[in-house]
């Protein structure tokens, strides 16, 4: 063979590298898009045997040598390892929050009350602190029913400027002197970052609002502190908005949080919000995060909040937010819908007892 024969056949050759080079990566750019498509259908995009086997039997009977096929399936299985290798890739992109990145459940202990472990938990209290009696009597009634926390809102984002806003520092006090004294966790809202640092001295929960879910330097300031956050679902918020809110709370490093279902806005007027009940289990999946559900603000009827934690529960919440009043028909908020003792009674007695 002369020369210039063989120098042609390498530069031939090296033509051909670069062409199966091309076609890797090309196949690459392929097993990439054919995993987002198979993600946005819900579809496990890992490994998938029946579909390798095709593509190994269509190979076969495409190859007419030189190579024998048990040669040519080598060389291909490498190829379609590197190509799940690089679906593994984008596997480090997902969310801190995702079930992907951590299986186990979180479980978050607030007094005794750990949220995640497979039992109920309950959150009760009323919509505002108005006084201090009124905290103190719904707070004997919590303690007497062997609960652990109480709930109360001293920051009030009211849709209207000219309705109660709340009492502010005062009334985080209020709910902090009275928690001591009957042996209960405090969960409040806060509405403002430069409000989080001094409210963890008075809170043991910092409840994150529906109209501040996407409040992204709120959320920044709450995954800064350490000390648990409930975070609510916004009202027009998708489950994908709502899990990358509390990614913001995790990236920061806190990644006590409890995600609360509290109802969206729909077309339908029966009920205040419209609970999004299968949202529940979706998170559950979703995420490794405890999620409750807000049977007060969602349905905003007193008469559907036994009902509805009943399906929450049922449906695989781990625990439920309610509102009790002492006298919800001159509560300065939230007054058609909170719990007198008596309905706080009932709905112990049918849900929590059971
Ligand atoms: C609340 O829980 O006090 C409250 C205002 O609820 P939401 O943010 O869900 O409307
Ligand atoms: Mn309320």
């Amino acid at each position: 063979m002369s020369k210039a024969k063989l120098e042609q056949l390498r530069s031939e050759l090296d033509k051909v590298n670069l062409e199966i080079l091309e076609l890797i990566n090309k196949r690459g750019e392929l097993v990439k898009q054919t995993a987002q498509a198979k993600e946005n259908h819900g579809a496990d995009k890992n490994y998938d045997p029946v579909r390798e086997r095709d593509m190994l039997e269509l190979i076969k009977k495409n190859n007419t040598g030189p190579f024998k096929n048990a040669t040519i399936i080598h060389l291909f299985k490498e190829i379609f390892k590197a190509g799940l290798e690089l679906q593994e890739k984008d596997h480090t992109n997902d969310l801190l929050v995702s079930r992907k990145h951590k299986i186990d459940n979180t479980i978050i202990d607030v007094n005794g009350a750990k949220f995640g472990d497979g039992a109920p938990r309950y959150i009760f209290g009323p919509c505002a602190v108005e006084s201090y009696e009124q905290v103190a009597q719904v707070a004997e009634q919590i303690k007497n029913k062997g609960l652990k926390i109480i709930r109360g809102g001293a920051f009030k984002p009211r849709t209207s400027p000219y309705d109660f806003q709340g009492l502010g520092f005062d009334g985080l006090k209020i709910l902090k002197e009275i928690a001591d004294e009957f042996g209960l966790a405090v969960v409040s809202e806060i509405v403002s970052p430069s409000d989080i640092e001094k409210a963890a001295e008075y809170l043991d929960v910092i409840q994150i609002g529906a109209r501040n879910m996407q409040n992204f330097e709120l959320l920044k300031a709450a995954g800064e502190v350490n000390k648990p956050i409930v975070l609510k679902r916004g009202m027009s918020a998708t489950v994908s908005d709502f899990i990358n809110a509390a990614e913001y709370i995790h990236s920061r490093g806190n990644g006590e949080i409890i995600l609360c279902e509290r109802g969206i806005r729909t077309y339908e007027t029966s009920t205040r919000n419209t609970l999004d009940i299968t949202a529940v289990p979706i998170l559950k999946q979703e995420t490794h995060l405890p999620v409750i559900v807000d049977v007060t603000h969602s349905t905003g009827r007193r008469d559907l909040l036994i009902p509805a934690a009943k399906a929450a529960l049922a449906i695989g919440a781990d625990g439920i937010m309610a509102e009790v009043h002492p006298d919800p028909a001159v509560a300065l908020s939230d007054a058609q819908q909170q719990m007198d003792f008596d309905q706080f009674d009932q709905f112990y007695n049918e849900v929590v007892k059971k």
